[in-house]
């Protein structure tokens, strides 16, 4: 028997609840649908609050060794403090592995809520850059004497003036960053058989940053010829690539889902992007994600830690379960990846929902997160070939 061995950061808030709701899934889908010839053996990794707590840092050495010997890893929500404390652990794991490109596939199934007429007509997979953009977290505090040394050299220099009370924030995007951002995204697209890639963007405001960003997109399109079209370069094939400026793209994806398929993001948009998106099909707790660099690759709910949620049984698991048959894929396990999505739709399909989907289905009596566990786990069974 081949012993599979995955990192697992649990996380802060629901972490503990999804995950409970999880594991079990995950280790009966593998055994099950590779005949019992591979297992999942978890190496239990800390993180953020829990971490800070027990080796007072909100990182260690130790989760890092582990997932760059690994290159997987699965994680829960880590909380965030808004406004000081410490800046997000999320973001940091991204940054130290370098995970530039974030998936977030937004799929409708039966049996979802949506407040749309026509909810099956989306199937978007949104691409964020995950590494530049304000999410850098260049930042100075107001007042702060870096904060005034930025608006004098503006005013000075620059011939900017700013208000001397102001926070100031920069917004680095690179063009080495979208290139390879793009042409990751380009050859997903391309191996995956969608049609559009989106470039969404707010170039018309922020030129040389969103702007920008636009044109080295489509500047790397130029080198895969016949394979990328755009409008101007229509009729010969290949993935379509067009662009919307993201106030716009926020209407389209209400008003005509089914004209968009992959989007090509910054990581403000991408990250606005993916909770509007997520609330076509239920919202937070259906959409799952993955952050891939060229060696890691981290898997991970949409959604936060939901800390008002935390410890009730109550949050929906299925995020983090789908978050899990993307790292199935990653790693080959095609059927189990397979596997954990259907016994998903069937849940979902046959009514048992927690409170999250219940309140928008209306007269559904919810289940516990634990119990949606328990449902998913009756309906895995291997996928028939
Ligand atoms: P959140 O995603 O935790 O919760 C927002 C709302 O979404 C919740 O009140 C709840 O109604 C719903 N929700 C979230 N998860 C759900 C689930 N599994 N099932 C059903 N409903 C769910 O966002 P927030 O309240 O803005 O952030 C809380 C904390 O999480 C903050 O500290 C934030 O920084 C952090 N956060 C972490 C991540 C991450 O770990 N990748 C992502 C986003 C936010």
């Amino acid at each position: 028997m081949e012993t599979i061995r995955v990192p697992v950061i649990i996380g802060d808030g629901t972490g503990e609840d999804i995950w409970n709701a999880s594991r079990e899934i995950f280790e009966e889908a593998v055994l099950r649908t590779t005949s019992g010839e591979k297992r999942i053996e978890w190496i239990p990794l800390l993180a953020g609050i829990k971490a800070l707590d027990a080796h007072g840092t909100l990182l260690p050495e130790e989760t890092v060794e582990a997932i760059k010997e690994s290159r997987i890893a699965i994680k829960g929500p880590l909380t965030t403090p808004v406004g000081g404390g410490f800046r997000s652990v999320n973001v940091y794991l991204r940054q130290i592995f370098d995970l530039y490109v974030c998936m977030r596939p937004i799929k409708y199934f039966d049996g979802l809520p949506s407040p749309l007429k026509e909810p099956s007509k989306v199937d978007i997979i949104i691409f964020r850059e995950n590494t530049e953009d304000l999410y850098r977290g260049i930042e100075w505090k107001e007042g702060t004497a870096e904060a005034q040394d930025v608006i004098d050299f503006l005013k000075h220099r620059m011939g900017v003036s700013i208000s001397r009370d102001s926070g100031i924030g920069i917004k680095p995007m690179s063009r080495a960053g979208t290139e390879r951002f793009s042409r990751w995204v380009f050859e997903w697209a391309m191996k995956n058989g969608r049609r559009t890639v989106t470039i969404v963007h707010k170039g018309n405001i922020m030129k040389f940053t969103e702007g920008a960003f636009r044109e080295w997109a489509y500047e790397a399109a130029r080198s895969y010829g016949d394979r990328i079209c755009t409008e101007e370069r229509t009729g010969i094939g290949g993935v379509f690539l067009n662009d919307r400026i993201a106030d716009n793209m926020f209407m389209q994806i209400i008003a005509r889902p089914g004209d968009y398929d992959v989007l090509l993001c910054p990581n403000l948009n991408g990250d606005y992007l993916s909770d509007a998106c997520a609330a076509l099909i239920g919202g937070l707790g259906v959409a799952p994600g993955a952050n891939f660099g060229d060696n890691v690759a981290i898997f991970e709910p949409t959604h936060g830690s939901a800390p008002k949620y935390a410890g009730k049984d109550m949050v929906n698991p299925t995020s983090f379960i789908l978050s899990g048959a993307m790292l199935f894929e990653h790693i080959g396990l095609l059927d189990t990846a397979r596997a954990v999505r259907n016994a998903i739709e069937e849940t979902i399909r046959a009514g048992a929902v927690t409170y999250d989907l219940a309140r928008q289905l209306g007269g559904v009596k919810p289940v516990k997160c634990s119990q949606f566990g328990r449902e998913v786990l009756k309906k895995l069974t291997p996928p028939v070939l």
